[in-house]
């Protein structure tokens, strides 16, 4: 918004402007109308010329005294008027005009007449009360206007400073423009401005070769260093590459974004960086430095992103070198380009906002449950299928901490932890890869989930994202398919893989506590025989129900396999000696004598057992299973339903039983 003239202004009031020192440097059409003394008659100390005689040193005296002390100060006198040369009551308000430094660059001076109280305060002392109250509602109407146009004129001078910038832009812009102008001259020129309109100590203009950026001119404290290099990616100027945006860090010692090395190199504690675009690709940045920390604000950026857009495309071109640009008059060129930038923020702004809609009509249509969480580790984004999966609603999740809410309490240690390295390295573990981890629903219930949590720094903040599915069911399938690959579906008894491995196990085990176990091998005697009696249907009801009654004979730490056909295995582990593993075999034995009731049908078989004892020596489990399976030969030799313990010098050697 652009304010009126002050000056301009149809006030009733007498209105001056002076300098710091007090001296007047203009006054409003009212004024010369009252005084008579034109605008310029007016100027310095000239104006106390229509000053009454006998106040006239006070005044000076009054105005003095106000000048120096810097505050609002208010004189009294008598003001000659042209239109009849009578003199008349003024109350003189002087106010300091501040400016964003909070230096006083100048005074505002209103005068009021009062010159009806005055006069009369003197002869009619009747109504003196009256024209108190009158005179006081007079100065605070006075003191209000005063304040308004106080802070009017302040803006008018930040506005005018700020023209003064824009002004120092658009005539560096324009010696672009005026010919033939060598190329580094001109780069060394918007450096060396950028040091006038910023409290920048150093001004870089940066190019990019290949995954470098190189210091292409340089002025201030900066100069040393034309021709520098450094990894794009390592470095703020890469990164306002990359986000294409204006970057400030306010500090850069506590900045991770920055080069370190390279910021202590050239001194900078506080830097603004922006890119200069070429027909919308970046080609290089425009960066101002300073040697101490927070030395620029929001301005200085703005006033950086000014210049880059007024001379980034130019400058893009010829740090290019590409074709030579079309010399235009300076004025319709600052303009033209004016207008493309607008048209240009006005199209990407679009295209953000379609890009923003798109993204948030996928994330509400997703699959995935998706939460976003801030670096602070509250929940900002919650999206259908999040409330679906948690139970918790969008209104309810969102502001609460992440962790309290779905993280199960053993490991949110874990997830503190890893977040706040994250926020201080950049680096974490678990970022960008597909995760099983358990969550937590509304009911307190634990879930596994797949998850990929990513993290982008939005405006210097870190925002995590992350998209999940429930993946219970899938974890159901794995359990099951991972049973029917380690058990026997007829007795559900561990298969020959998990029996090999049970094996293995209990080998290391013996090995390391020197125990002893025993492996027995059991073969149901004449069972083809029943299946060929009975049907197979009755023969798989046999091996149940056998394997049933072998594993009540059993311990509960022992294992009972089927490996197959009539074909059982067990360990029995922690046993004292050959006699133990004997009794056991004879227990078996003796169930034998009991026959199986399957669907009315009354069958007695018997088993041969071969039983093999760890030997003092290594074995293999293939040894083991061998060495049973020979044991378990004997036994059916033997006239089958007993059974033979497997000795290496004496195989042939036979125990009778009963
Ligand atoms: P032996 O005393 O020598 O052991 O005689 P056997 O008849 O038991 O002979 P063997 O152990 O070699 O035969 C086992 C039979 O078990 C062979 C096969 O027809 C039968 N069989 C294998 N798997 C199954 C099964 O899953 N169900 C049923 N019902 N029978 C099976
Ligand atoms: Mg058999």
């Amino acid at each position: 918004m652009r304010l009126a003239n002050l000056w301009k202004l149809p006030l009733p009031h007498l209105l001056a402007e002076t300098d710091q020192n007090g001296d007047w440097i203009k006054c409003n059409a009212r004024w010369s109308q009252y005084s008579g003394l034109s605008a310029t008659s007016s100027t310095g100390m000239r104006w106390i010329e229509v000053i009454h005689q006998d106040d006239i040193s006070a005044v000076q005296r009054g105005w003095r005294i106000g000048i120096e002390a810097k505050s609002h100060f208010e004189l009294t006198m008598r003001l000659q008027r042209a239109s009849d040369a009578s003199y008349r009551w003024h109350v003189c308000h002087i106010v300091p005009l501040a400016d964003e430094q909070g230096d006083i660059p100048g005074w505002l001076v209103s005068f009021t007449d009062i010159h009806g109280g005055k006069s009369q305060q003197e002869g009619d002392h009747s109504s003196v009360a009256k024209l108190q109250s009158e005179r006081e509602v007079l100065a605070t109407s006075n003191d209000y206007l005063l304040e308004v146009l106080r802070e009017y004129r302040e803006t008018e001078i930040r506005l005018e400073k700020a023209t003064e910038k824009l002004n120092q832009i658009v005539e560096t812009q324009s010696h672009l423009s005026q010919a033939e102008i060598d190329m580094a001259a001109f780069t060394q020129l918007v450096t060396e401005k950028m040091l006038t309109v910023t409290p920048a100590t150093g001004a870089f203009i940066e190019s990019i070769e290949g995954e470098e950026m190189v210091y292409q001119a340089a002025s201030g404290a900066a100069r040393q260093f034309e021709g520098m290099r450094l990894n794009l990616l390592n470095s703020l100027s890469g990164l306002c590459v990359i986000d294409r945006k204006a970057l400030i860090a306010e500090d850069t010692a506590n900045d991770s974004r920055v080069n370190h090395e390279a910021c202590k190199k050239i001194a900078a504690a506080s830097m603004v960086v922006t890119p200069l675009y070429e027909d919308g690709n970046v080609v290089g940045v425009l960066k101002i430095i300073s040697d101490t920390p927070y030395a620029f604000d929001d301005n200085d950026l703005k006033t950086l992103e000014m210049m880059a857009g007024l001379i980034g495309a130019a400058i893009g071109r010829k740090i290019r070198l590409q074709e030579k640009e079309d010399l235009l008059e300076a004025k319709s060129l600052t303009l033209m380009q004016l207008e493309q930038e607008v048209e240009q923020r006005k199209r990407i702004e679009e295209r953000l906002k379609a890009n923003e809609m798109r993204t948030r009509r996928i994330i509400e249509s997703s699959h995935e449950a998706f939460v976003a969480m801030d670096a602070g580790g509250f929940i900002t984004d919650w999206n259908l299928k999040a409330e679906e999966t948690f139970g918790w609603t969008a209104t309810e999740a969102i502001g609460r901490k992440l962790s309290d809410l779905i993280i199960p309490p053993g490991l949110r240690e874990r997830h503190e932890t890893g977040m706040r390295k994250f926020i201080a390295t950049g680096q974490g573990i678990v970022l960008g890869k597909r995760l099983e981890l358990l969550a937590l629903n509304i009911k307190g219930e634990k879930i596994p989930v797949e998850i990929t949590i990513s993290a982008i720094s939005v405006r210097e903040k870190w925002q995590f994202y992350a998209f999940l599915h429930d993946i219970s069911e899938r974890k159901q399938t794995e359990q099951k398919l991972r049973h029917l690959a380690q058990y026997d579906s007829l007795t559900s008894l561990p298969n020959r893989a998990l029996f090999y491995d049970r094996l293995n196990q209990a080998l290391a085990r013996a090995h390391r506590n020197e125990a002893q176990f025993a492996l027995m091998y059991l073969d149901i005697d004449r069972f083809k025989s029943i299946n060929d009696t009975h049907g197979h249907g009755v023969g798989d009801e046999l091996l149940t129900a056998f394997s049933n009654r072998i594993q009540l004979i059993i311990r509960e730490s022992d294992t009972l396999a089927r490996l197959g056909g009539d074909e059982f295995v067990i360990i029995a582990e922690n046993i004292g000696d050959q006699g133990d593993a004997e009794h056991i075999a004879q227990k078996i034995l003796w169930a034998m004598k009991q026959a199986f009731q399957l669907n009315k049908l009354s069958i007695q078989v018997g088993t041969s057992i071969g039983v093999a004892l760890l030997p003092a020596h290594d074995v293999s489990a293939d040894d083991l299973v061998r060495m049973a399976d020979k044991a378990l030969y004997s036994a059916k030799e033997a006239g089958r339903n007993t059974y033979k313990v497997y000795e290496a010098a004496t195989q042939a050697a036979e125990k009778p039983h009963h």
